[in-house]
């Protein structure tokens, strides 16, 4: 299965797609966790693209799409695989559908998950993440068995640099400008469904199973 998760920076597409990941066995390729990790590794890459995100504005296209583009010529992502935080805007789109066409796949599903602005803000102030292992928290709703540690390998959770109140502003606009008349595109082909991501996890979760056609 190849699909598309889609929503706002917040709405839980990484959270979803740990689970979906486990649950389908397919793996998750989120643009933000490769970027982020091109700036741990100190890459050309990383250093490039690390002013756009503490800016809150979109990494250029070319870069992202070679990112994607290597990743999904790996034997890994051969059965199917979950793109999470990619296509953000229409050329990233684009370049996705004819990678695809070259290789004569196609996406199955986009989902949307939908959570309103209101929501975000408070959302991101809450997360912490795991820098190793990627796992995500929320102080509230999902947090660590240990206070600042990651149940799976112990590491230090942190908070991301662009989840401060104002550059979370600046990636809602970005969202909203760039990234939203996306969802035009995939309804037209009857790619589209949407959930509701203000449901806890387990209830969005359940949701998407539905619409995936997987809920047993
Ligand atoms: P995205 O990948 O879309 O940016 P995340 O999965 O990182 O979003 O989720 C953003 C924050 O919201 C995290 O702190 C996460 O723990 C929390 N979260 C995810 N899903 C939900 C939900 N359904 N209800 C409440 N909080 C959630
Ligand atoms: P995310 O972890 O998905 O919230 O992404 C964090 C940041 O990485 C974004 O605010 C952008 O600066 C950058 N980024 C991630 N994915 C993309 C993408 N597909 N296109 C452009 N920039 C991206």
């Amino acid at each position: 299965m190849r699909l598309i998760l889609f929503g706002p920076p917040g709405a839980g597409k990484g959270t979803q797609a740990k689970r979906l990941e486990e649950e389908l066995g397919t793996p998750q390729l989120s643009t933000g966790d490769m970027l982020r990790a091109a700036r741990r590794g100190g890459t050309e890459l990383g250093k490039k693209a690390a002013a756009y995100m503490d800016a809150g504005k979109l990494v250029p296209d070319e870069v992202v799409v070679g990112l994607i583009e290597e990743r999904i010529q790996k034997p890994e992502c051969e059965k199917g695989f979950l793109l999470d935080g990619f296509p953000r805007t229409l050329p990233q789109a684009e370049a996705l559908d004819a990678m695809l066409e070259r290789r004569g796949q196609r996406i199955d599903h986009v989902i949307s998950i939908e959570v309103p602005d209101e929501d975000i803000v408070h959302r991101l102030s809450q997360r912490r993440s795991c820098p190793s292992c990627g796992t995500v928290y929320h102080l509230e709703h999902m947090p660590p068995k240990e206070p600042g540690r990651c149940d799976k390998d112990g590491t230090e959770l942190v908070q991301r640099e662009d989840d401060k109140p104002e550059t979370i502003k600046k990636r809602l606009e970005a969202f909203h400008a760039q990234t939203a008349p996306l969802k035009e595109l995939y309804r037209e082909r009857g790619l589209l469904k949407s959930v509701d991501g203000t449901k806890p996890p387990d209830g969005v979760h359940q949701e998407i199973r539905e619409a995936l056609g997987i809920a047993g």
